[in-house]
């Protein structure tokens, strides 16, 4: 197999370990071995990859992608293109996010089913660069709940599935798997886009999420959660639902129940979405209407419920519901910084989420989203140090390397050589 060196790198591995001086040595599509400088000779290699004045760390995961999300101004947006434009335009989007370091996908939804799917199975297939992706599955829905764009004298075909009933949950979540799905995506609660279903009320029953849990476990695929109310976000934890997303209101028992359920569910905040419509609405959203939505206020909730579950130790994840204009694909790797300023993490723990705790959502293997040997080969190479600074993450011309399952996908000119000879030397 195919072996790469990187050398003289500064490495953040991860684990919670600080930064040290070392090499790494990828063989194939994973980490064979982690090397601290002070230890002795370098392993041979078929090409070396200078790493000198640079940090090497774990590829990021976007823990709530919409990779079909073209940075769409408006719901008609995602509605509009054909499956075939659709499909392109989900293709070029995950090569943004790859460039952009973004090394895994967690599938939230996908504006129509196969989006993700097709796109997914192409990258594997190594037809198209992109990240690793969980596909997701289309939102599903209650009638009347967020995502029903319908009324009875104007019935209309939204970016939801819509379903009553546990046996019509049953049926769309099996169908989802039969056409590839990995992740199932349900819209338990509200929304404030939907002032028929605003963000506090919980249309989807405990029973419809249960089915879906149930469904998609049978098959081994996943169930992530829309939930910002108090109410949606207790029945997906004792329904057993793998992610949740957003996540605002909260009171003590769901604070309790999620710190018990720690160790099986991840939740991305997505945060970005409602910092954007603040600060970046215009001329889509314009600040009145961001308001009279009720923005700021769920901000505040949010800061409230994740900094209490952050010191509970809930394992965050960063993204979600970039792909829209104002909130524009590629720019994920802003997140990292947000969970610094609105929920109090350090550089390390921000990061930690980026990187160790994405590869535990992506995989029930435990090997990815690390540094360290057996890992799966998903790096960046940064050009600086992003503990002093995080937000050189968001450029993509600091990324000086980025490598999945072992092969270089990006990398600045002249870093990487065939090794010579005499490569065999004491760092
Ligand atoms: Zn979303």
């Amino acid at each position: 197999m195919p072996t790469t060196l990187i050398t003289n790198a500064t490495i953040w591995d991860a684990t919670g370990a600080a930064p040290f001086a070392g090499a790494l040595l990828v063989e194939g599509n994973r980490i064979r071995s982690v090397t601290a400088s002070a230890t002795g000779p370098l392993p041979q290699a078929d090409q070396i990859v200078d790493g000198t004045g640079k940090t090497l760390m774990p590829g990021l995961t976007e823990g709530h992608a919409h990779i079909s999300f073209g940075d769409a101004a408006s719901t008609e947006d995602l509605i509009s293109p054909s499956p075939e434009a659709h499909t392109l335009i989900t293709a070029r989007m995950a090569e943004v996010l790859l460039d952009q370091g973004f090394t895994s996908c967690y599938g939230a939804s996908a504006a129509k089913l196969k989006l993700d799917v097709a796109v997914r199975d192409a990258v594997d297939a190594g037809h198209i660069p992109g990240p690793r992706i969980r596909a997701g599955s289309t939102e599903i829905t209650v009638t009347g709940g967020m995502g029903d764009e319908s009324k009875l004298h104007n019935p209309r075909i939204g970016i939801s599935c819509i379903v009553d009933g546990p046996e019509e949950m049953r049926k769309a979540v099996r169908l989802a798997i039969r056409e590839g799905c990995d992740n199932i995506k349900l819209d338990v609660s509200g929304d404030p886009f939907y002032p028929g279903s605003p963000a506090h009320v919980t249309p989807m029953s405990f029973e419809e999420v249960k089915m879906a849990v149930d469904t998609a476990h049978a098959f081994g695929r996943k169930v992530n959660a829309h939930s910002r109310s108090i109410e949606g976000t207790k029945h997906c934890i004792r329904a057993g639902v793998d992610g949740l997303f957003h996540v605002e209101y909260a009171d003590e028992e769901m604070l309790d129940m999620l710190e018990e359920a720690r160790d099986r569910i991840v939740i991305a905040p997505s945060i970005g979405l409602f910092h954007s419509m603040i600060h970046y609405g215009e001329p889509w959203i314009p600040r009145a209407v961001a308001e009279a939505m009720g923005i700021p206020a769920l901000i505040e909730q949010s800061v409230t419920t994740h900094t209490a579950l952050r010191k509970r130790g809930i394992r965050h994840l960063i993204g979600g519901d970039y792909g829209l204009a104002w909130n524009r694909q590629g720019t994920n790797a802003r997140d990292i910084k947000l969970l610094m300023d609105y929920y109090g993490y350090d550089a390390a723990g921000a990061l930690a989420c980026a990187t160790r705790n994405g590869g535990q959502a992506m995989r029930d293997e435990g090997d990815l989203g690390t540094l360290t040997p057996g890992a799966l080969a998903d790096m960046l190479l940064v050009d600086g140090d992003p503990l002093a600074d995080v937000t050189i993450l968001q450029d993509k011309n600091r990324l000086a390397m980025v490598m999945k399952d072992g092969a270089i996908h990006n990398i600045a000119s002249g870093l990487c050589a065939p090794a010579a000879s005499d490569q065999r030397r004491v760092a």
